[in-house]
């Protein structure tokens, strides 16, 4: 089953798509954290991508294409993928859309995770003083946000009329989260 976990930035995608995919056995395509690796080790992605990152834009779609068509072509994505903050624009929906019906495939759930503004920003500022992540001081958390608004947000319609998406409540504690997850995933 391929999933997409839809949701502003700090509203948990990371921390439950860990849990849905041990559950499930399927491998994650975190596309931030393949980033943030590819930074880290200097490679030719991660110089790229490091500008744009730490000033709290997206990377470009066809940079974000080429990680995620190279990751879906592993065997262990055969049986599905979770897809962790991608697609983040209608043009990767698309792409993403294409290429898996170019395998006899499709996005099967979006959970989309709600969080209001005041409990992202908390979160997130946060997060910057626990792991020191160079796209979280406050100017970017806000950008990021802002970003997210406008090209992110518009997803959900885009999966509303694929009639894929389901919304969950993503306050309250991690396990708590995980099982209204788990619900819209059980539900066919
Ligand atoms: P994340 O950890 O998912 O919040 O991603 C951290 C940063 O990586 C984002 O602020 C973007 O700069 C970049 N990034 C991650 N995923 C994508 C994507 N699908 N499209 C464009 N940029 C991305």
């Amino acid at each position: 089953m391929n999933i997409v976990l839809l949701g502003a930035p700090g509203a948990g995608k990371g921390t439950q798509g860990e849990i849905l995919a041990g559950k499930l056995g399927v491998p994650k395509i975190a596309t931030g954290d393949m980033l943030r690796t590819a930074v880290k080790a200097g490679t030719p992605l991660g110089k790229q991508a490091q500008a744009y990152m730490e000033q709290g834009e997206l990377v470009p779609d066809e940079v974000i294409l080429g990680i995620v068509e190279e990751k879906l072509a592993s065997a262990d994505a055969e049986s599905g993928v979770i897809m962790d903050g991608f697609p983040r624009t209608i043009a990767q929906a698309v792409a993403i859309d294409e290429l898996l019906s170019a395998r006899g495939s499709r996005v099967h759930k979006v959970v989309n995770f709600a969080v209001p503004d005041g409990e992202l920003l908390v979160r997130l500022l946060g997060r910057a003083v626990a792991e020191g992540r160079a796209d979280e001081t406050p100017e970017t958390v806000r950008k990021r946000l802002e970003v997210d608004r406008k090209e992110t947000e518009p997803l959900i319609s885009y999966y509303q009329k694929q009639n894929v998406v389901k919304s969950i409540d993503a306050t309250g504690t991690v396990d708590e989260v995980a099982v209204r997850v788990d619900e819209v995933i059980a539900v066919s």
